[in-house]
């Protein structure tokens, strides 16, 4: 089986931030060095985007897909973590998308994992070819869950009117299931993370997580989180862009071909997999 992955960048508001903004794009230094990591190891961008950014931003990310290969595919209208997947939300961003790109989307990614069994009949419904929200893993807290009971390799899931879309879980750690995102490397640290990538490896098909945010949190000001979650999200954050790099290294690496999801879905698809019955979602 050809290892193959997928470089995903949740393009939304930098988290925590009052003003909203998203300095990944705004800052050049932070533009170019992202532009560069991606080129340096012919790597494509998927870009998760929350639609509504598309009127304010439209101009930059044209810019963007003309220094990186970059695909479109939708994060939501609004990333309200709260409302992430109401069949409002599913229309407002396939609007949107199909008016700034002037195409139909396939995919689909809920802010913070949040799809659920109605969000998905709402894909289904809208004709989505896949979604890319669930957590194959634990997360304690207010938007918690607990997924180990989820594969962490695409699925298929199957409605009984024929419909069906397969699921892109968020690529774990094997065994340990801790999640393939510049965070998590963040969080751990390079030194441990990297040993856990290699005694425990990925999967074949593989989906990098990471935002904007993740970049330079810590430089973030009058940031509105705090306590716990702010140290966490903090660490080693002026080491981000090099951390972002060697996890992108370890891929070329261990011989994993850059492509963007929608190229990932056109191989899944001709794959037997495993298959869940939405109307058994839990
Ligand atoms: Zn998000």
């Amino acid at each position: 089986m050809k290892k193959l992955a997928c470089i995903t960048l949740d393009m939304e508001p930098d988290y925590g931030d009052s003003e909203k903004r998203i300095r990944l794009l705004e800052n050049s230094e932070y533009f170019e060095q992202y532009v560069s990591i991606i080129n340096r190891y012919d790597a494509k961008v998927t870009m998760f985007t929350v639609t509504n950014l598309f009127e304010k931003y439209g101009n930059v990310f044209t810019d963007l897909a003309t220094r990186i290969p970059l695909e479109y595919s939708v994060h939501s209208h609004t990333h309200n973590p709260h409302n992430a997947c109401s069949l409002e939300e599913v229309q407002n961003s396939k609007q949107a998308y199909t008016k700034f790109t002037g195409k139909i989307p396939i995919g689909y990614r809920a802010p913070i994992g949040r799809i659920d069994k109605a969000g998905l009949g709402h894909l289904l419904d809208n004709d989505f070819m896949y979604d890319a929200s669930v957590y194959p893993s634990i997360r304690p807290g207010e938007f918690g869950y607990s997924n180990l009971h989820m594969p962490n390799i695409p699925f298929r899931v199957t409605r009984s009117d024929g419909k069906s879309l397969i699921e892109f879980p968020f690529t774990a750690i094997e065994k340990i299931r801790i999640i393939f995102a510049l965070s998590y490397a963040k969080l751990f640290g390079w030194g441990i993370y990297s040993l856990l990538l290699k005694m425990f490896g990925l999967p074949n098909h593989v989906l990098l997580l990471s935002h904007p945010h993740d970049f330079y949190f810590a430089s973030i000001p009058n940031s509105t989180v705090t306590g716990a979650e702010k140290i966490a999200l903090s660490r080693n954050s002026v080491k981000a862009f090099d951390y972002f790099e060697k996890m992108i290294q370890f891929l070329a690496k261990q011989k994993y071909e850059f492509v963007f999801i929608s190229e990932l879905y056109q191989q899944v698809e001709q794959m037997p997999l495993t298959e869940v019955v939405w109307e058994n979602w839990k």
